[in-house]
């Protein structure tokens, strides 16, 4: 068979395109002990990947199938081979496509409190053998990742954080709450990587369009995490920091490597990127803590997975 020589400028392009897989498995192959990917977070749907390389879990369904399956096949990853799929709470933001992944995912273990389980129709579609109910200060271990669970204050029946352990590198995820309780700061505190809700400007929620017992229910203690709040809560973080001995990742410079904050769950009414970005960074520029000084920051994309941030 006579074989037709590649033209040259595909011949290139094909190289790049080689290059880039090839940087990317180098990239994730750096973060074999643990890190986390936004597929995508807003008040309109948010699902996470953490992954040590080996044992993947997915934190959150509440996008839909299509894109948490894209984002899987993208990272490499079959559906078979996640073996958990975490929920925080009912509302629909964080369960939409908990049916669907449950289905597909057939080796993941579904991990949710009872009363998230028991007050949302779409459990019951969740097979009872791969079920398992979780409490605050749970723990529990899946692969080499230790799993606990913590208390959210949030309009949800039993609304559940999660943090990640894997060796010396701590994962947390706080969304979803009104207020960050003494129990919600012990996790943060000890954390390397942070997700952590920026939700609204108070003051676009304040002028916007929400009928005004929405604008109360988000800004009560069972509500959500203002970009003030969200800055105050990080500025304490850091406060504590020099005195922990977890923070002690080793850069190639021998200082200590930064914390990592994603901003996460934006309200795509009462926020934007720019404004969650600039705000917490003022709040914490205030109290002398600043970008790449003292820790990184970047803001979770809404629709889009987002790049893997771990140790
Ligand atoms: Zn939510
Ligand atoms: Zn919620």
């Amino acid at each position: 068979m006579h074989v037709l020589p590649v033209p040259c400028h595909l011949q290139i392009r094909l190289n790049l395109q080689k290059q880039q897989v090839q940087t990317d498995i180098e990239h994730r192959q750096k973060f074999m002990n643990l890190a986390i990917q936004s597929i995508g977070s807003s008040s309109s749907g948010n699902s996470y990947l953490i992954t040590d390389g080996t044992t993947h879990l997915l934190l959150d369904v509440g996008l839909s199938g299509k894109n948490i399956r894209a984002a899987l096949a993208d990272a490499n990853i079959s559906e078979d081979a996640v073996s958990g799929i975490l929920v925080t709470h009912e509302h629909v933001d964080h369960v939409k496509s908990i049916r669907m992944m449950s289905r597909i995912c057939e080796n993941a273990e579904v991990i949710a409190s009872r009363g998230t389980a028991h007050n949302c129709d779409k459990f019951q579609y969740v097979p009872e053998d791969r079920l398992r109910y979780f409490s605050a200060q749970d723990e529990t271990r899946i692969g080499d990742i230790q799993i606990k669970g913590f208390a959210l204050s949030h309009d949800a029946s039993e609304p559940l954080g999660f943090s990640f352990r894997k060796d010396n590198t701590k994962i947390t995820v706080v969304t979803d709450t009104g207020t960050v309780t003494d129990e919600i700061y012990e996790e943060i505190r000890t954390s390397d990587v942070l997700v952590m809700e920026a939700n609204h400007e108070v003051s676009m929620l304040e002028m916007g369009p929400y009928p005004y017992p929405v604008k109360r229910r988000i800004l009560s203690d069972q509500g959500h995490l203002s970009n003030v709040a969200c800055g105050e809560a990080l500025t304490r973080m850091l406060e504590d920091r020099p005195s922990l001995s977890l923070a002690g990742h080793p850069c190639e410079d021998g200082k200590l490597a930064l914390p990592k904050i994603l901003l996460a769950h934006l309200s795509t009414t009462n926020n934007t990127p720019f404004n969650a970005a600039l705000t917490v960074r003022d709040v914490l520029d205030q109290n002398d803590y600043h970008k790449n000084v003292n820790f990184r920051m970047e803001v979770a994309a809404k629709s889009a997975a987002g790049p893997l941030i771990g140790f």
